[in-house]
């Protein structure tokens, strides 16, 4: 019996679950396994809602048992501690765990600039969304106050930034507002120590984003570097102050803390290095997807859920590969764009960016192709949508 076994069971790791028990579903000779911290799935893109009270808690999650138990793998709620790729284990705060191949997908974490306690983040715990949700309703009761939204990125690693669910809360706090006739009582502010904050969306991106701005009444405040946070406002480098009732600031990602408690090799931002078939540099059967893992590619590529899932399904089909004493061929770098629907309450702007073009075109549409997208999610994973691979 050879194991297999998937660390994370968010995005990237629930998907290569499912790849794995697709390409071994015949064979009793292999058992694929998958230990995550938490019972349920997080969809990350969909949690945008809860801020503004459109979704619950319960609606942005998804019981991993429930998954594992349609498709066949096995899950395992434990708390990896260390992964020993060099013997092949995990260190779980339960036990050990020995594998034959193993796929890393433990996300990343976020770096902490001075004063992020009086911040919260949208991109941070699932607990935090609630948070968000609880502050601004606050806001509300009181009648007035000042918003203030932004992100930053990691000055080690270009593509651990994460803006797009920033932009995306921002526009629906406005859209929510502005329906119960309070928008002029209150003051929205977008911040970046980036002077082309969202450049990352091409051209079209960030020229629609600015004449959002421009329309919506948003205040940006851009190219300014942050010299701390503080319970009533922004600081930055030249000490000028903004002040603001609600800060929802995302820094830049960092590497995942086990990561570093581990044998893998990682960047200097503590991402772990694969080669482009998703195998970790060093370790032909230890693969790492998602946001974990540093890739390479054109500059405006992005930790993106649809690049996990992607890496997660390749790495299923090398795995298979493998076993059949064939070498990899299934590899990431065909697959990179940059592909989200950037919400704003009841319309959309559908954001899509490859090495041929760069879009983003806006609409109701948009906004319904991200409710129809939610909707597909949670179908596919239970097993009853096929999986459609969003390549333009
Ligand atoms: C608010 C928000 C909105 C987004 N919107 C979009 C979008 O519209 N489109 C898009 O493509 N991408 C979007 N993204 C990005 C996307 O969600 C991520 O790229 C994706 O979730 C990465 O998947 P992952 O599996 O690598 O990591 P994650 O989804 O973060 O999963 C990591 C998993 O590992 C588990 N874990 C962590 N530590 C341990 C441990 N020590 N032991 C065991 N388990 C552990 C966690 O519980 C989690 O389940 C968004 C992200 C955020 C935060």
């Amino acid at each position: 019996m050879k194991n297999i076994y998937v660390l994370g069971g968010g995005i990237g790791g629930v998907e290569a679950a499912i790849a794995l028990t697709k390409q071994f579903k015949k064979d009793k000779n292999y058992k694929i396994h998958l230990i995550s911290n938490r019972p349920f799935l997080y969809i990350y893109p969909i949690s945008i809602w809860i801020p503004v009270g459109k979704r619950t808690f319960d609606d942005v999650i998804m019981n991993i048992q429930q998954i594992a138990d349609i498709h066949g793998f096995n899950f395992i709620q434990e708390e990896v501690k260390e992964i020993k790729a060099s013997e092949n284990k995990i260190i779980t705060d339960k036990g050990e765990h020995s594998y034959d191949y193993s796929i890393v997908a433990l996300g990343g974490t976020k770096l902490r600039p001075k004063g992020i306690e009086h911040t919260l983040s949208i991109c941070g715990s699932p607990e935090e969304a609630l948070k968000i949700q609880e502050r601004f309703f606050e806001l509300i009761e009181k009648g007035e106050g000042t918003i203030a939204c932004g992100f930053g990125g990691n000055p080690k690693d270009p593509t651990a930034v994460r803006g797009g669910p920033v932009f995306e809360v921002l526009f629906n706090f406005d859209t929510y507002l502005r329906d119960k006739g309070i928008r002029d009582k209150f003051n929205l502010i977008f911040f970046s120590p980036s002077q082309e904050a969202g450049k990352r969306l091409g051209e079209a991106g960030l020229k629609k984003l600015q004449k959002l701005f421009q329309d919506k009444n948003i205040q940006p405040v851009l190219g300014k570097k942050i010299k701390q946070f503080e319970e009533d406002g922004i600081v930055f480098e030249d000490d000028s102050k903004v002040n603001a009732d609600l800060i929802l600031f995302t820094p830049g990602l960092n590497g995942h803390p086990v990561l570093k408690n581990s044998d893998l090799p990682l960047t200097e931002a503590g991402f772990v290095k694969i080669n482009k078939f998703c195998q970790v540099e060093g370790y032909d059967n230890c693969y790492a997807i998602g946001d974990c893992a540093y890739f390479e590619g054109p500059n405006w590529r992005a930790k993106q859920g649809h690049i996990a899932e992607v890496m997660g399904r390749i790495s299923a089909k090398n795995i298979k590969l493998q076993e059949e004493g064939k070498e990899p061929t299934e590899t990431y770098e065909g697959h990179l764009s940059i592909l989200c629907v950037m919400d704003l309450g009841r319309q959309g702007v559908f954001v899509y960016r490859n090495d041929k073009k760069a879009i983003a075109p806006m609409g109701v549409w948009a906004h319904w192709a991200k409710l129809a997208w939610e909707k597909y999610y949670k179908l596919n994973k239970l097993g009853k949508a096929p999986t459609l691979d969003f390549e333009l």
